[in-house]
């Protein structure tokens, strides 16, 4: 019999699992609502469209990023491979011309013989097996239903993206090139602050005036409580935690000297697209209001005529309380035909969003048992579906899920190397052992991982 499967969201997870799914045989149906009715952050109505940074983060394997990255291509992901073949400069980041990968991921989909591509929103459950996958933008109808489905138990909360600027608008003559430590290619461009111009710039993002959380509210969710990532916190909101908390954080200067001189602090920019004609300002996610980031961020040194391609914003941000609401197999405890994948599912980043959809699919596909406790994918799968974890938040690949190492080891970077090479044998390991498909794995980061152990 012919097995069959209705995704909703065609973003990275549900394209992913759309991928895997159809090249298994499966007939699939996947809808998505773009571009009929786009997202607050989504620009297009091309699939697995990325919608803020364009970085898939690390690449290297003493990374948690780097090594589900690794996992991944051992259980056979789809996109990963497709973002490497659009990738960006970006030193040891995998990041992509956005605009490509979305391109080439969507005409796979479009020509796929097994996948039907609906271009509707979807407002209930459809019949039979159904893979969730809608993200942290579920349209509204749809996440009624979901509540109506779950009672009280979803949350709810909104989320702050950064401006990108035009790189011919920059100030090529304050502003330099080099990487942090020199690690790498010189790939992100620096905006030196002297004391004074550091100062001026907090109190200026101390004074700017911000978009207020009810001007974004609408009915469904009056009453759901205003929260942050903590990785995606507004810059002025990290300004009001202290005059000096950027200089130590995402600003800090160290490794970025210019001819021997530390500046007093440094905002970087990210290259976002192959032809390096736009930047990311990395870490300026912001709520305030567009004339107040023209202002603030004309403040910057080298940005002082900066034409703005994109202003940050805050979005509307959804999730399960996953624990609570999925089972084992990461289906609806009240609705065991729905799976759930991908941000809305519990989990957070692109590459843990890609990694979900195609956990779901072969699970469905091939009934993947729990994976190891040594990788990060098996970790966060534990983080999902455990009960009782108090309260819930969105988990990203992170080492501290991993189990200690028999044999601790001081040197950090070692102790990294040898938490990836454990989780990638295990993986390796439990795939042969209960005779389920494992994927090619030759990579700079494998090849890393060789070197190490020899
Ligand atoms: C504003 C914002 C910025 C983010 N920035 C980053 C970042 O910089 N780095 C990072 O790693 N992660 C970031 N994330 C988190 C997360 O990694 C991304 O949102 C990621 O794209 C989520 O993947 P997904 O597959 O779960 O959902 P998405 O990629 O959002 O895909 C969901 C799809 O479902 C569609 N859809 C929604 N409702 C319906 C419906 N009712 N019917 C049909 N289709 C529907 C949507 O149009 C969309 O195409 C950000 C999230 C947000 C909200």
């Amino acid at each position: 019999m012919m097995k069959s499967v209705t995704i909703i969201g065609a973003g990275l997870a549900g394209s992913e699992a759309a991928l895997y799914l159809a090249d298994k045989g499966w007939a699939v149906q996947l809808f998505e609502m773009r571009p009929a009715k786009l997202t607050p952050a989504h620009q297009s109505g091309l699939a697995a469209e990325l919608v803020c940074s364009n970085s898939l983060k690390s690449t290297l394997p003493d990374t948690p990023s780097g090594m589900l990255k690794e996992e991944l291509r051992l259980l056979g992901s789809k996109l990963l491979p497709i973002a490497e073949s659009c990738s960006v400069p970006a030193g040891h980041a995998l990041a992509v011309d956005r605009g490509v990968f979305a391109k080439k991921v969507d005409d796979l989909i479009q020509a796929h013989p097994k996948i039907e591509l609906v271009r509707e929103e979807v407002t209930k459950f459809p019949p039979g097996l159904c893979i969730l996958s809608s993200g942290p933008l579920t349209s509204d109808p749809l996440a009624a239903e979901l509540q109506n489905t779950l009672g009280s138990n979803q949350l709810y909360f909104f989320d702050a993206i950064a401006p990108i600027v035009a790189a011919d608008s920059l100030d090529m003559g304050r502003i330099y090139r080099k990487d942090r430590y020199d690690k790498g290619e010189p790939d992100y461009l620096n905006c030196p602050f002297t004391r004074e111009e550091y100062y001026a710039f907090v109190d200026a993002l101390l004074s700017g005036e911000q978009y207020q959380a009810h001007e974004f509210e609408n009915e469904f969710f009056r009453n759901i409580k205003f929260q942050y990532y903590e990785n995606c916190t507004p810059v002025e909101e990290l300004a009001r935690r202290g005059k000096d908390t950027l200089r130590h954080g995402v600003m800090r200067p160290m490794g970025l000297e210019r001819e021997g001189k530390k500046p007093f602090a440094v905002l970087q920019l990210r290259t976002e697209n192959r032809d390096q004609t736009a930047f990311n300002l990395v870490g300026c996610q912001t709520m305030l209001r567009q004339f107040e980031q023209k202002r603030i961020f004309r403040l910057i040194p080298g940005l002082e005529q900066v034409e703005f391609l994109r202003y940050g914003s805050i979005h509307r941000n959804s999730y399960l309380n996953a624990p609570e609401v999925l089972n084992g197999n990461l289906s609806l405890k009240t609705s065991p035909q729905v799976f759930v994948a991908g941000q809305l599912g519990g989990v957070e980043g692109y590459v843990e969003c890609i990694a979900t959809g195609l956990l779901v699919a072969r699970i469905l596909a091939e009934g993947i048992p729990l994976l190891p406790p040594e990788t990060i994918l098996g970790q966060l799968w534990r983080r999902l579906t455990e009960p009782g974890q108090g309260r819930f938040q969105p988990v990203n690949a992170n080492f501290g899920l991993l189990p200690a190492l028999d044999m601790p080891i001081k040197d950090k970077k070692l102790k990294k190397l040898s938490l990836a090479r454990r989780g990638l044998e295990a993986l390796k390991h439990f795939l042969e052992e209960n005779n389920l498909p494992l994927y090619e794995m030759v990579t700079q980061a494998r090849e890393n991982i060789e070197q190490h152990r020899s």
